[in-house]
């Protein structure tokens, strides 16, 4: 089942009402329509009915797709300081849903829980999925950019986020958390990744980024003692 409730709140440009029918889950094997929406950019994007400027609703919601093996908890961005605590959260809330912790009928081999925060963040993850990436990988090769680049954008708020996937190639996108900017793009090759699963000098690294269910480079960057 994928919940839906109407939710209201105040437009981020004008302060004017404004509602909204949020999803509390998604089932992707049931509607993947909101599957579909998460990767086109398009869920939860609205209009003003008193300014006209859109806005988006930041998501906070569990994600299911038995179909690719993926359950998700996703917060709004602007929690991120939280990650820790969170992700013990997550850990809980999927053993109780899917894990030893749930009925044997509930019980789902093949899934793996991830925690993220914010639309890009979570919409990384399902392009992963479609795509067959391996996501720890994935952060594997963002560290790499960082430790290799010599002008990264110094903004605390911006993240690198993977945003296309091309049959060689992966677009990265520095971006705003909460937001739509998009700073600067970078392209790799995917083959780079294969390379990173596989590359016993990152064997340290790859076991800090699995850890828990928040598989994510900010799990390095975003000290977990700040979240309380
Ligand atoms: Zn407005």
């Amino acid at each position: 089942m994928s919940r839906l409730f109407s939710q209201t709140f105040s437009c981020s440009h004008c302060g004017a009402p404004q509602e909204m029918g949020i999803v509390a889950s998604i089932n992707a094997d049931r509607r993947p329509d909101l599957r579909e929406a998460v990767l086109d950019d398009r869920y939860q994007r609205g209009e003003c009915s008193a300014c006209g400027k859109g806005y988006r609703v930041e998501p906070d919601l569990t994600y299911l797709d038995v179909g690719r093996g993926q359950w998700i908890l996703v917060r709004p961005a602007s929690h991120l300081a939280e990650w820790a605590p969170t992700e013990a959260l997550a850990a809980a809330a999927f053993d109780r849903a899917h894990g030893a912790g749930a009925p044997d009928e509930a019980q789902e081999a093949g899934l793996q829980p991830r925690l993220a925060f914010g639309w890009p963040a979570f919409r990384e993850k399902l392009l992963c999925a479609a795509h067959g990436l391996d996501d720890v990988a994935l952060e594997l090769a963002k560290l790499a950019v960082m430790r290799s680049a010599r002008d990264l954008p110094l903004d605390d708020a911006l993240e690198l986020r993977l945003s296309a996937v091309a049959a060689d190639t992966l677009t990265l996108t520095w971006t705003m958390a909460g937001g739509d900017l998009a700073v600067e793009q970078l392209t790799l090759p995917r083959a780079l990744l294969d390379g990173l699963a596989h590359d016993v000098a990152w064997a340290p690294a790859r076991a800090e980024l699995t850890a828990g269910p928040y598989v994510d480079l900010n799990r390095l960057l975003v000290p977990a003692d700040e979240a309380a």
